[in-house]
């Protein structure tokens, strides 16, 4: 045992070297407005890199309702969903994303990672193959990996490649899955193109619209919306609710038989505690926040264009996205983290990716856009990239 310590460090000086060492930063004020952060050691930000695309994770309705639920159910669950820790809030909730979703069933999980995990062990097996997008979420590529089933990726939003390892490989692959809305690149997935891949072969389409729930479509209904597809096109889809709807926890939606069968298989879901009730009572007050107020999802739209508009006119790398996820491509780790340096000590809080979340040699800022933003933290954020990324170039 007293060997590995210094192994540890060895690997942790490497990471450091290769400026690839991560650090947390402590957070100890949001402002009720949802906009800026502060981070210990006193300096205010404006936050550009948070999920909370709608503005609702400082709302005071999710605050409210979780403490009213607090108040009548207490913090914790005490047992799993099939034990004894399924409550009237979990099913409320679950009720309203089925409908939400227009699916005939969803099931809560504690985290989005889970119910990637869950899905995707429950529907392949080791003698099967699973085809995922390059660029596919880390919990969507460690289910196919639990699942046991051989893993296969196609090029990032290649669907005329996907049909072709289908065509190659006709009755084996079990399931496709990928992102909605990628989440380190803010483009779409090809779903019409991929739809038609699937038809005609028993395969589980799966999508992961972690990001584009709440905030792509008129109604927020993401990419399934957006393309208008339904549940027959796109049998099995997976949110979260720790991004747009300002929460936490994850569901997946789809056939009544579906749930059931992850209810009876999915060790995620039957191997944890349910999560606590008043967060699914926060969550419910943010899905009626997200259909009530749908000028959040207007003024989300308005922002990126204009985010986009006054980037590309200034000479920043944009990356072909329309929703609030906006990279600025910067190649290496060193100048994404020179970048995020400079943006911070300007008041800006947009945090560098570096690999291994984003493939090597193309590490970046990502930044993220909210309806909570005012135009003009808009505008002299995308000065302050310009300069950032002039400096990038010249260095
Ligand atoms: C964030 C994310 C997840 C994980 O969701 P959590 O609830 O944060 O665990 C899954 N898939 C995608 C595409 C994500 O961006």
């Amino acid at each position: 045992m007293r060997r590995q310590a210094p192994a540890l460090e060895a690997a942790l000086a490497q990471l450091e070297a290769a400026q690839l060492r991560r650090a947390r930063v402590t957070v100890d004020h949001r402002a009720a407005t949802g906009r800026t952060l502060t981070l210990s050691g006193g300096r205010e930000l404006v936050d550009f890199s948070s999920n909370d695309y709608l503005g609702l994770a400082r709302h005071p309705a999710l605050a409210a309702a979780m403490s009213e639920c607090a108040a009548h159910a207490g913090a914790g669950s005490g047992a799993s969903h099939l034990i004894s820790g399924h409550g009237a809030e979990h099913a409320k909730l679950e009720e309203e994303l089925a409908a939400f979703t227009r699916r005939e069933r969803a099931l809560l999980f504690s985290t989005g990672y889970m119910a990637n995990l869950a899905v995707i062990t429950a529907l392949a097996g080791r003698s099967e193959r699973v085809l995922l997008d390059r660029l596919c979420h880390a919990s969507l590529i460690d289910g196919a990996r639990l699942s046991g089933a051989t893993l296969v990726r196609y090029p990032h939003a290649d669907a005329a490649e996907a049909a072709r390892l289908l065509a190659a490989d006709p009755g084996h692959t079990a399931l496709l899955a990928t992102d909605g809305v990628f989440s380190m690149d803010g483009d779409l997935a090809p779903l019409p193109e991929l739809v038609r891949c699937a038809r005609g072969r028993d395969l589980w389409l799966v999508v992961d619209d972690a990001h584009g729930l709440g905030v792509v479509g008129a109604e927020g209904g993401g990419v399934l919306e957006h393309f208008g597809l339904g549940s027959d096109a796109v049998p099995v889809l997976v949110g979260t609710l720790g991004k747009a709807f300002g929460s936490f926890g994850a569901f997946v939606a789809g056939s009544a038989a579906l749930i059931e069968f992850l209810i009876q298989k999915a060790r995620t879901y039957v191997y944890t505690t349910a999560l606590p009730q008043p967060v699914a009572a926060a969550t419910r007050a943010a899905l009626a926040l997200s259909r009530t107020e749908s000028w959040r999802r207007e003024r989300l739209r308005s922002l990126v264009s204009r985010f986009r508009a006054a980037a590309h006119a200034l000479g920043v790398p944009l990356a072909d996205s329309t929703t609030p996820i906006q990279p600025v491509l910067l190649g290496s780790a060193a100048a994404a983290l020179a970048a995020q340096r400079e943006l911070a000590s300007a008041g800006y809080w947009v945090v560098a990716i570096r690999p291994p979340t984003v493939p090597a040699g193309s590490a970046r800022l990502r930044v993220t856009l909210s309806a909570a933003h005012t135009e003009a933290e808009i505008d002299a954020l995308a000065e302050q990239l310009g300069r950032a990324c002039a400096r990038v170039r010249n260095a």
